[in-house]
């Protein structure tokens, strides 16, 4: 490549660091190690976490302990130097103005600050006011003399950078990052790549993207300020969705799937003679957006999202017909052996009524059972199959397999859904059944490859479940209140918390709240099961049952049972040291109950020791059983990136925007993005030609984007 075509197709935020004029390299090399700065753009993205406001000078009357920094502009007397020896040494002065007087003191750098201090001329002052001996003083102010050009350039908004220790002692403390970032600024002027189109930008009311850098880093005003955000919030959101929804068109071309051309009579007669229930409005939408899907021959990939009871599993049984229907077998995959079994159970009673074949296939099933299972599914025979990962396994192969249920998906990854996906000569149609709803906004972003139904209803009938926080004190009257419901026939779950770092005091806590739970529930009235992590999956199954079959009343565990299990006669949820479960979590347990006819209860006992967030994901919890309201609350609090743990965080690699504050914009940057796609797809009309650009340059950047769910 020649050096002018070299030239030509970098931009210059892709300069090396290492070139910027005036830069020690042991400061680059320090930037790339602790920022992951290596280029110009990667140091203009490196935005300020917040701005000291020197837009403004205050009076000596004005300060408040509510300010957290203030600017002066006064003259100093009364100059003095107090104590000695290292250490022991302070300088003091008493500032003036035409308000008021303030004591202004040093500890450190005295000798320094002890030179430009000089009375009678008019300094411009800037500080954090702390209050001492009841009155007002700055510590260790910045300090100028005071001229009519420097007042004008210190009144600005003064950015402040994320440092660690290490850069601080090499200079690099905010100041110095800003440093650095203007030498940036000024060899990067007039040549900062516009991303979007002229016109594009005269639209959305943009500033341009370079002035956008400058006035982010250094606004003179807030209205510089927000300008700046806005453009490049939106520079984050849009260019993800647009990336996210081109690879979702491309991927439908691409992927060439089975289109189930009729609705058949194994649905029909199963909807119009076998239904148990009338479907909620929300069930209908969804099972109305899997049709139009699978009915086109490209491969559907879609989740479905829905509160803990809100009837997911008809809605995939149905689904499931529709391909059994057109030739196809069907299957559901579950990430425990716990619930492969209870979904199978679950669907057996609907399949048995229309006569459609089902068998179950986990770790645990006979080497006999599986012989068999294996060529039924190779004849044909067999319709729907149920299992954990053992269905992965090379050889469980299909005769025509072209329907595939997913619960809980953020249990497999990537490569085990490629496997099942190689099962048929075209990829099955993939539906996704997740309990943990998630805001939209966050659904947009972290399955933007996927198409996302929401059953945003639960059936009718249902009794709200009753949510109280009690305090430990508070432990005898909800023991009784336990053996109340026990003796109306319910059964209880108590849950204790298991986090991986302490696992150790965990079962401690776990041990020693079953022995006490023992002695206030001893048998032969009573019978406890036990379930932790610390048990063989035999004997953790052996316990459920027993549980579930009603031979205890009990269920004492670790957070195992958090995904799915289903015990209608459940009626009360206890949450041990519940102020240590993050909300989500909190709400698929509360979800273990409610299940049957009856008033249930979720109870979180806690001690009186709480944080502001643990306060209010307990308020939140007592006040609302809606899945998507407490999800709304989580990123909140937590923030998108805690939510998926580590999961996807490349989708998630914002640095100025934020999901959860700015979803309107957001949504809107989806809504661009699709508009823009439809209208030129291929992005080849000349006012999109900076859009395609662009894509390809962060393309070159995020090698996987396509693997996200
Ligand atoms: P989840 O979405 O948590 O998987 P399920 O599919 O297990 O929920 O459904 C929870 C319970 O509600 C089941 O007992 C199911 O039979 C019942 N159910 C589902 N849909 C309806 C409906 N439309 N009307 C009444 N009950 C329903
Ligand atoms: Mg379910």
């Amino acid at each position: 490549m020649s050096i002018v075509n070299y030239f030509w197709c970098v931009s210059v935020l892709n300069t090396p660091l290492t070139a910027l004029p005036g830069l020690q390299p042991k400061k680059a090399a320090l930037l790339k190690k602790e920022c992951g700065a290596e280029t110009y753009g990667d140091m203009l993205r490196l935005f300020p976490f917040r701005y000291v406001d020197r837009t403004r000078f205050y009076l000596v009357s004005e300060i408040s302990d509510e300010l957290p920094f203030v600017q002066l502009v006064g003259k100093l007397s009364s100059i003095q130097l107090t104590g000695s020896g290292k250490g022991k040494e302070r300088l003091t002065a008493v500032f003036t103005d035409q308000s008021g007087k303030l004591d202004l003191v040093w500890f450190q750098g005295i000798k320094w600050v002890q030179d430009k201090l000089k009375p009678g001329i008019d300094f411009i002052i800037f500080g954090k006011p702390t209050v001492f001996n009841n009155k007002f003083n700055l510590a260790h102010p910045e300090i100028e003399v005071f001229t009519a050009e420097k007042a004008a350039r210190a009144s600005k908004l003064q950015p402040v950078y994320n440092t660690s220790e290490s850069m601080k002692r090499q200079w690099l403390d905010s100041k110095g990052v800003s440093a650095v970032i203007t030498s940036v600024l000024r060899a990067a002027a007039g040549q900062i790549p516009e991303t979007i189109s002229e016109q594009l930008r005269g639209q959305l009311q943009l500033i341009p993207l370079e002035r956008a850098y400058f006035q982010i880093h250094q606004p003179v005003s807030a209205s510089e300020l927000s300008e700046a955000e806005q453009r490049l919030k939106f520079e984050e959101l849009f260019f993800l969705q647009l990336r996210l929804l081109r690879i979702n068109r491309q991927n439908k071309k691409l992927l060439k799937g089975f289109a189930f051309e009729k609705i058949g009579t194994i649905f029909n007669d199963f909807f119009k003679n076998h239904l148990p229930f009338d479907l909620t409005n929300a069930q209908k939408r969804v099972i109305k957006e899997i049709r139009a899907d699978v009915a086109k021959p490209i491969q559907m990939n879609r989740l479905v999202q829905g509160d803990v009871g809100s009837g997911k599993t008809i809605v995939a049984f149905m689904s499931m017909l529709m391909a059994i229907d057109n030739g196809y077998q069907a299957c559901l995959m579950a990430p425990t052996e716990i619930l492969a079994n209870q979904h199978y159970e679950g669907l057996k009673i609907f399949a048995e009524k229309i006569g459609v074949t089902i068998r179950l296939l986990t770790g645990s099933s006979k080497k006999k059972d599986r012989t068999i299972l294996h060529e039924e599914l190779e004849s044909g025979e067999l319709k729907i199959i149920v299992g954990t990962h053992a269905l992965l396994e090379d050889k469980v192969k299909f005769q025509n397999l072209g329907f595939v249920v997913i619960d809980e998906q953020h249990r497999f990854g990537v490569a085990q859904r490629a496997k099942l996906w190689a099962k048929n000569v075209l990829p099955p149609h993939v539906l996704i059944m997740s309990a943990t709803p998630i805001p939209r906004t966050l659904a947009m972003t972290l399955y933007g490859d996927l198409d996302i139904s929401v059953i945003d209803e639960l059936p009718p009938g249902r009794k709200p479940i009753t949510t109280r926080h009690h305090y430990e004190t508070e432990r005898p009257a909800v023991f009784n209140f336990i053996k109340k419901e026990i003796a109306l026939g319910r059964q209880i779950y108590i849950v204790y918390p298991l986090i991986e770092e302490s696992e150790q005091l965990d079962y401690k806590n776990l041990m020693d709240g079953y022995e006490h739970l023992e002695a206030w529930f001893p048998p032969p009235d009573y019978h406890l099961s036990i379930v932790h992590g610390r048990l063989k999956s035999k004997d953790k199954e052996f316990e459920m049952q027993r549980f579930v079959k009603n031979q205890t009343q009990i269920m004492v565990a670790t957070t195992v049972i958090e995904v799915g299990v289903n015990v209608p006669n459940a009626s009360v949820m206890i949450v041990e040291s519940a102020e240590r479960f993050g909300l989500s979590q909190l709400h698929q347990l509360r979800g273990r109950v409610g299940r049957g006819a009856d008033q249930s209860y979720c109870i979180l006992m806690t001690s009186y020791k709480l944080s502001r967030e643990a306060k209010i994901r307990l308020e939140t919890m007592v006040s609302t059983t809606d899945g998507f309201k407490i999800a709304e609350t989580d990123l909140e609090l937590r923030g998108p990136g805690d939510l998926h743990g580590t999961m996807q965080s490349g989708a998630l690699d914002l640095q100025i925007a934020d999901i959860s504050r700015d979803s309107k914009l957001l949504a809107y940057c989806r809504e661009l993005a699709n508009y823009i796609l439809d209208k030129d797809p291929e992005l080849e009309l000349p006012e999109h030609l900076r859009l395609k650009e662009h894509l390809q340059e962060i393309a070159k950047k995020k090698v996987n984007w396509g693997q996200i769910s």
